[in-house]
Order: structure tokens, then C-alpha cells, then sequence
């Protein structure tokens, strides 16, 4: 009986763990979700019915679990209703709440201590015999859990907060001079104000102790003026990052508590999200230390270069025809993919294609769309197979033995500027290389610019054919053509 907790968060522990092996491959993904589910719902009821000693419910277990009944409608009646298109939004508002909870923890222990040194008139004690050799009001093993968990969770549920309005298009991007500076003297300040909060109430100074408001309130400045600048294309890193902050500011409250189950669920979160940043980072061509100060997105306050030159329509009939004898056909699903819902028809015309012996596959991204795999994720709704998926660094040697490129909303991701232009904010970010392609088809409604606002040579290319009109009745008509041929 007196393992039982322990044995639950080693369930829980294990569940995070096999969860999140099995979310690394889209079949095994829903399998995975469910499983790490299934070994929070152990943790959680053990937290709330278990101690170290046996069978003991919880305090508050009446707030606790109407907290939990609220959540649980919320969330459900969110997930729901959610469309594809907005999921990003939904994940950074989710991942706000965790640094809010995790920079809540941290303000309830905070106030516990502030507490406690006032009932316990620690103050007097010391003033009549003198602080004892090697004696910590608060040590610094205790201190730090709390401060890192306040600073981290604070940026990251501003950050996260910032991040899902400039996802939605409520909130631009907003930089002013030496910004990066002024963001490595705000980061500076914070240490500054944590350690004269450590300094303050284990030095027991007169006067009414304000730092760890001040702590807050800088890491409240830091997690606006980190994301306010972060534009164009580099969302995703920052997304990534944030998201790896939640984590860790978890994982303090792991420490805090000295509850391995949080510990770990953290330190996973963490340490995945850390990895997703990389992988972003390495995808973005940014480095890590730039975003961190907030320079990523910023090395152009331009839109680019004007493009300019003729744009050549072209028929759902004529690409039809193309597509039909060509012998090999890639397909570059794009944000506009999601937006049409149009992965279905997508998936229709991949296997009609496929029965005329056409060799057919898609080149994947790894920014396109509006989250990390999001590609993926809307063509497994579809039943692709995996192995048509390919990865950009590994199709990128394809597009030149290609006959016909189809670009079925995306924008950004097939930008030549990104290689071309050093005045782009997009400048340096590896891209597929549709235009080495024979023909090109791009599938979109205007000529309007993508996620980054940048105009798009690609279009003006006298190989590109643009057949406008919304993703998925273009898709449509090209089904009915091919069929009809
Ligand atoms: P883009 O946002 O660059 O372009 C999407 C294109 O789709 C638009 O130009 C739009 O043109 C077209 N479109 C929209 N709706 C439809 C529709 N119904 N039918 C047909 N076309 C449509 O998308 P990409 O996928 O190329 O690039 C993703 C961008 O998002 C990158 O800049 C990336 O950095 C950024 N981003 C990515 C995140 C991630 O984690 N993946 C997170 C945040 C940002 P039109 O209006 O003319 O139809």
C-alpha cells in the first residue's frame, strides 16, 4: 500500500513516455495520445486519493474536482468545435495555460513562504539572537524551483497569449530600434530582481518586499517584447520554444513538490519541445540565440524585392492533360490545403493518377501550414500513405526529374526570394525547389501574398501555370478532367 503512489506515477511515467514515442509516426499518433491520457488520468487520481502513507484524499478535493469538471467541458467543447484551420491558435492558448498554472504555483508557494516568516516571527527571532551559522530563511534548493517556475511560466503564458493573436491576424508584428538590446537588458533585470528577492528575504530587510512582483512584472515586459518582433515565417520557432518553456516551468513545480510524475511530464514536454526548436531552427536556417533575444524575423523590416512580370493562367482542362502522361507528379500541400478542407479530393486525385501509372508524391515542408506536422497530420485524415510523404531535404533532389509540380496552397514554403533575396524576411529559409521542375501548376484563389507578406517570383515564372479559384473545387474539377479523358 505504501508503494501504490509511486507505483501510479511510475504508470503515469510510463505512459508519457510510450505516448510520446508512439505521436513520432502519424499511424501510431491517436495511439499514442490515448495511452499518454490514460497515464495522466493515473497520476492525476493518484495525487488526489494517495499519499505515501496509504489511501488519504486530498484538501480541497471539492475545489479540485469542480476545477477539473470545468476544464474538462471547456476543453472538450473547444476541441470540438475547433476548425482545422484554427488548431495552431488552440495549441498556444493551451500552452498559455500551462505557464499561467505552472507561474500560479510558484505566486501560491511564494505567498505560503511570505506566510509562514510572518507567523513564525522569524523576523523578531533574528533580531533578538542573530541569524544561526549557516542558516537559510529560504534556501536556494527551495528558492529556485519557485523563481524559475515564475519567470518561465510568466513569459511563456504572455508569449503564448501574443503568439495565438498573431496567428489569428488580431495582433502584427511590432519592433522599434535596438529592440534586441533593450530585450538582453530586460533579460538581465530579471536575474537582477530574482536574486534580490533571495537576497531581501533571507537578509530579512526592513520594509515591505517587492521583488518578486518585480520579477514578474519584467518577466510580463519580456515575454511581450519577445514575441511582439517575431514575424513573417519565424512563428514556428517561436511556437516550438514556448512550448518547451511550459515544460520546464512544469517541471519546477516537479521539484517544488517533489513529485516525480510532474517532474517527468515536464522534463518530457521540455526536453521535446527544445528538440521541435532545433529541428525548426535547422528548417528556418535561424540561430537559437537570435530567436531567445528576439532577433529572429527582424533582419528585414522590408516586405523584399518587387516582383514583377506576367502571370499566366492557366485551365483545370490543360492541366489535366499535363498531368494525365506525365510520368511523374509532385504535390506541395501548403496552408491553402487546410484552409479548402481539400485533402480528401487531394487524395482522389493522387489515386486516379496512380492508376494511370503516374508515379505521384508529396514534398513536405516543415514550417507549411500553421503548426508543426500539420501537412501530415490533414493528409493521414485523408488516408495517404506514409511513404508518399516525403520530407523536404529528401525530395528536394526530385523536382528536377519532375514533370509536373502541383502546389496546392502554399506560398511561402516555394518562395525563390528565401535563396534569392537578402532583403526578404524569408531570406535563408531552405524551401522546396519547385522551380527546377519542368512544368509548374499553383493552385490558389488570388495573388495575394502568404503567412510571411511577401509577393512570390515563383508565380511569375514562365514554367508556372496558376489556376485560381479555391483549393478544393479546383482539385475537383481536375478529378472530373482526368476521369473524363
Ligand atoms: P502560406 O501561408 O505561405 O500560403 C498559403 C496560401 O494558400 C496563400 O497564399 C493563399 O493564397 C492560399 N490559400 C488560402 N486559402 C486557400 C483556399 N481556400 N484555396 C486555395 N488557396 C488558398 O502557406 P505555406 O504553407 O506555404 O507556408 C506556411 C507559412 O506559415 C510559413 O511562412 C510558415 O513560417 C508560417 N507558419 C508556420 C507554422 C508552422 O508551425 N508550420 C506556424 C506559424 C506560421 P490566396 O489567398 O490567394 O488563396
Amino acid at each position: 500500500m505504501q508503494h501504490l503512489l509511486e507505483i501510479c506515477y511510475l504508470i503515469g511515467s510510463f505512459g508519457f513516455i510510450i505516448g510520446l514515442k508512439l505521436m513520432g509516426q502519424p499511424d501510431s499518433a491517436r495511439k499514442g495520445n490515448l495511452i499518454a491520457a490514460f497515464g495522466m488520468a493515473v497520476a492525476v487520481f493518484a495525487t488526489l486519493f494517495l499519499s505515501k502513507t496509504g489511501f488519504q484524499v486530498i484538501g480541497n478535493i471539492g475545489y479540485i474536482l469542480a476545477a477539473i469538471l470545468l476544464g474538462t467541458v471547456v476543453g472538450t467543447l473547444m476541441a470540438k468545435r475547433v476548425q482545422m484551420t484554427a488548431m495552431p491558435e488552440m495549441v498556444s492558448i493551451f500552452n498559455g495555460m500551462g505557464g499561467l498554472a505552472a507561474a500560479l504555483i510558484s505566486i501560491i508557494e511564494w505567498r505560503n513562504i511570505e506566510h509562514e516568516i510572518i507567523e513564525s516571527n522569524v523576523a523578531e527571532m533574528v533580531a533578538n539572537f542573530g541569524l544561526p551559522e549557516g542558516f537559510t530563511i529560504v534556501p536556494m534548493s527551495h528558492y529556485l524551483p519557485i523563481i524559475a517556475g515564475l519567470i518561465i511560466g510568466t513569459i511563456s503564458f504572455v508569449g503564448s497569449i501574443i503568439a495565438w493573436g498573431k496567428l489569428n491576424g488580431k495582433i502584427g508584428d511590432f519592433r522599434f530600434a535596438g529592440q534586441q538590446f533593450i530585450n538582453a537588458i530586460v533579460l538581465i533585470a530579471i536575474m537582477a530582481a530574482a536574486y534580490m528577492n533571495y537576497h531581501h528575504v533571507n537578509t530579512l530587510e526592513a520594509g515591505t518586499n517587492v521583488w518578486f512582483y518585480v520579477t514578474m512584472g519584467l518577466a510580463i515586459i519580456y515575454g511581450l517584447l519577445f514575441v511582439f518582433p517575431i514575424g513573417g515565417a519565424d512563428m514556428p520557432v517561436v511556437i516550438s520554444l514556448l512550448n518547451s518553456f511550459t515544460g520546464v516551468a512544469a517541471a519546477c513545480g516537479g521539484f517544488l513538490y517533489d513529485n516525480n510524475v510532474m517532474l517527468m511530464g515536464g522534463v518530457l514536454v521540455g526536453s521535446a519541445g527544445t528538440i521541435l526548436t532545433v529541428v525548426m531552427c535547422k528548417a528556418m536556417n535561424r540561430s537559437l540565440t537570435n530567436v531567445l533575444i528576439g532577433m529572429a524575423g527582424s533582419n528585414s523590416s522590408s516586405g523584399g524585392a518587387a516582383v514583377s512580370g506576367n502571370v499566366r493562367e492557366v485551365q483545370a482542362t490543360d492541366v489535366a492533360v499535363m498531368m494525365k502522361y506525365a510520368s511523374k507528379v509532385i504535390i506541395v500541400p501548403g496552408y491553402g490545403l487546410a484552409v479548402a478542407q481539400a485533402q480528401h479530393v487531394c487524395h482522389e486525385l493522387e489515386n486516379i493518377l496512380t492508376e494511370e501509372g503516374v508515379d505521384v508524391k508529396y514534398a513536405i515542408h516543415p514550417v507549411a501550414g500553421r503548426m508543426p506536422g500539420h501537412m501530415n497530420v490533414l493528409l493521414a485524415e485523408s488516408n495517404v500513405e506514409y511513404d508518399k510523404l516525403i520530407e523536404m531535404e529528401h525530395i528536394n533532389s526530385e523536382f528536377p526529374t519532375t514533370d509536373v509540380v502541383l502546389v496546392v496552397g502554399a506560398n511561402d514554403v516555394v518562395n525563390p526570394a528565401a535563396k534569392t533575396d537578402p532583403t526578404s524576411p524569408i531570406y535563408g529559409m531552405p524551401i522546396l525547389d519547385v522551380d527546377q521542375a519542368k512544368q509548374i501548376v499553383v493552385l490558389k484563389r488570388s495573388m495575394k501574398s502568404g503567412y510571411a507578406g511577401i509577393e512570390n517570383a515563383l508565380f511569375f515564372d514562365p514554367k508556372c501555370g496558376m489556376l485560381f479559384g479555391d483549393a478544393k473545387d479546383s482539385l475537383q474539377k481536375l478529378v472530373n478532367e482526368v476521369k473524363a479523358l
